[in-house]
């Protein structure tokens, strides 16, 4: 059955993120930089939740239904690539505490796994509803979601089948840390995690992910689980390089990974390597925000050439922020990104990290997800920070909030 068409005028400013204009532009900040279309009067028509036309306004095809946006902002919905979102509890108390002095460490991530295995399905799964909620309120429609407190075969493999039903990409994380029960035979939990566990969770992992980190899993142990999931056949990506030097960058370039995920401590042959490879570096900001830690290195990344997407990471541990306004706000202000380098990373950049061609984007053939902005510019996500400025949002052509 054929769908009522939509035609969006009005519209003061558009941002489309053409990817072929991207990838063929000679410019290179061309190619990183969201640029808004340089005519007004620019309109769109949607036919079927994808985007049909575009042009002039006084071009505009015929359309069952017209939507006057009064000189708005539209960009494309965020994709938000990174975050955890199966979980129970929250640490606010962990929070308090590290902003009065006790330092983030990866053993934190326990608290939550324990709360989260004593939680039933139904709990878990409105906490991730509240939280997709949450962030298609702020302008996102795209979501990717980890596993990883679990940490059992069943509690990992309920975690992914929740993830999976609610949102739109599924990533295994049985190696986020070794639980409690294994901290004396860590080889024990890493050959359940790539033998029985992934058997369980293989059907329904979009990726299988790995914590690579002091604290977490050294380099022995991440390709142990990398290759468990390269021999399934399953994509990978890392979390690499968020509290100090490490070899996880190294890693997901040699594994081929669709990103590698904080890179917040980089030498110069880890921005080279990404920089040559199709791994995003997915920039996590709200942690460094969080954690009272240092920004990553976002300008010798972009200046390099490497892929870069920014992403919430939203957990209730290092970064409990479901925004993406506010995670362009903190890209542009602390990790010296312009405001179209930051609005490409939070759409395009998003897209390509979990390998999506059609989202991220607005050109013909995209899926219409979009959202409207109450303001003239797409600036005013970074120049207005902490203010709602989402008028409405649309997926696949269908308004999913309006506010
Ligand atoms: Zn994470």
């Amino acid at each position: 059955m054929s769908r009522k068409s939509l035609l969006v005028t009005g519209i003061g400013e558009l941002n489309v993120n053409d990817p072929q204009a991207v990838d063929n532009s000679a410019d290179p900040a061309g190619r990183r930089e969201s640029r808004p279309e340089p005519a007004n009067n620019t309109a769109f028509a949607v036919e079927d939740g994808k985007i049909a036309w575009i042009g002039l306004a006084v071009d505009a095809p015929a359309a069952d239904e017209v939507l006057d946006v009064a000189g708005r902002a539209v960009i494309p919905g965020f994709v938000d690539s990174h975050a955890h979102l199966v979980f129970a509890g929250d640490r606010a108390a962990e929070f308090a505490a590290r902003m009065t002095g006790t330092p983030y460490s990866a053993g934190g991530i326990r608290t939550t796994v324990a709360a989260t295995r004593a939680a039933d399905d139904v709990q878990l799964r409105a906490n991730v509803r509240r939280l997709v909620h949450e962030m298609a309120a702020q302008g996102t429609t795209t979501v990717e979601c980890k596993t990883g407190y679990g940490l059992t075969i069943e509690d990992e493999l309920r975690a992914l089948k929740i993830a999976k039903e609610e949102c739109d990409a599924a990533t295994f994380l049985g190696a986020h840390v070794v639980p409690a029960e294994y901290a004396d035979r860590r080889a024990d939990y890493v050959d359940l995690v790539r033998g029985p566990m992934l058997d369980a969770c293989a059907e329904f992992a979009d990726y299988v992910d790995v914590f690579c980190e002091r604290g977490a899993y050294d380099e022995a142990e991440t390709r142990l689980i990398l290759d468990a999931a390269k021999a399934r056949g399953i994509p990978v990506r890392l979390h690499a390089n968020q509290l100090g030097p490490g070899p996880g960058v190294r890693l997901a370039v040699e594994y081929g990974a669709a990103s590698a995920d904080h890179c917040t401590y980089l030498d110069n042959k880890d921005i080279e390597a990404l920089a040559g490879s199709e791994t995003v570096a997915t920039l996590l900001p709200g942690v460094e925000f969080s954690t009272r830690s240092p920004y990553p290195d976002a300008r010798s990344l972009l200046d390099a050439g490497a892929r870069v997407a920014i992403a919430t990471d939203c957990n209730p541990g290092s970064c409990y922020t479901s925004s993406m306004p506010f995670c362009i706000a903190l890209a542009v202000r602390e990790m010296r990104m312009s405001p179209g380098e930051a609005l490409m990373a939070a759409t395009l950049g998003g897209a390509r990290a979990l390998g999506r061609t059609d989202v991220g984007h607005l050109a013909l053939g995209a899926r219409a997800d979009f959202a409207v902005l109450d303001a003239p510019s797409y600036l005013h996500l970074a120049y207005r920070p902490g203010v709602p400025l989402i008028h409405s949002v649309w997926k696949n052509g269908r308004k999913s909030v309006s506010t």
